[in-house]
């Protein structure tokens, strides 16, 4: 089981696809994680990302589809996989495609959280991430039990460089301009399934599951029995 998570930065990906990983027995994979991984280690591609991350811009896409398909290579990934973030162009939904063909493997679902573009900025000032295990919180939308505190782990919780105003701004111009399009690809090959963002974050997740489980087979209307006197 192969899903894509798209949709603008702040449209809740993060939230969703820790949500849905936990339920459905799935890994996570994020590919901004892993750049900040990458970063926080002092790697020689945390160095080559950091100064795109931090203007809000993409990191090349050779570099990401190393990363992502070194990632999908790991023994934890065999039962399924939910990407959030990846892909995020046109070049990187292509290189997914060829390198899982390789495998016999296809995307199943990309499923696009769709958010109204006001509600994104607001979404994004207001967030909190854990240090520890990355759970994602809005300050209004989704506070945690206790302020800078993780119910997940009880990891301090930080809020993202890049998540200030004009960082901000400008990830969302590369979404519409880069990753928009890569909404269409998928709806191309069949694989799309948009959501509604704009609803409470369990109804969201709740949406999403439908989305991905098979939906039960239709009962056959109950036959009509004749009665003969
Ligand atoms: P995210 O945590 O998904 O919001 O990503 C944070 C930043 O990491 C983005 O603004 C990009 O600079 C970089 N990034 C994450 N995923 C990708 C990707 N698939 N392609 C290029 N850059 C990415």
């Amino acid at each position: 089981m192969i899903i894509i998570l798209l949709g603008a930065p702040g449209a809740g990906k993060g939230t969703q696809a820790d949500l849905i990983g936990e339920r459905l027995g799935l890994v996570t994979i994020a590919s901004g994680n892993l750049l900040r991984e990458n970063i926080g280690n002092g790697t020689p591609l945390g160095l080559r990302a950091d100064a795109y991350m931090q203007r809000g811009e993409l990191v090349p896409d050779g570099l990401v589809i190393d990363m992502v398909t070194a990632r999908l290579k790991a023994p934890d990934v065999a039962r399924g996989v939910i990407l959030d973030g990846f892909p995020r162009t046109l070049g990187q939904a292509q290189a997914l495609d060829a390198n899982l063909a390789a495998q016999h493997k296809q995307v199943d679902r990309a499923l696009y959280i769709k958010v109204t573009d006001e509600a994104l900025l607001d979404r994004l000032s207001g967030r909190w991430i854990c240090r520890n295990c990355q759970w994602s919180y809005h300050e209004k939308f989704n506070p945690p039990r206790v302020a800078g505190v993780c119910d997940n782990c009880g990891g301090e919780l930080y809020q993202r460089d890049d998540d200030r105003r004009e960082v901000a701004e400008n990830r969302l111009r590369v979404y519409f301009d880069l990753t928009f399009p890569v909404i269409d690809y998928y709806r191309e090959h069949d694989s799309l399934v948009e959501v509604d963002g704009d609803q409470e974050i369990e109804d969201v997740t709740r949406a999403l599951i439908a989305a991905i489980e098979p939906q039960p087979a239709r009962l056959a209307p109950p036959l009509k029995i004749e009665t003969y006197a």
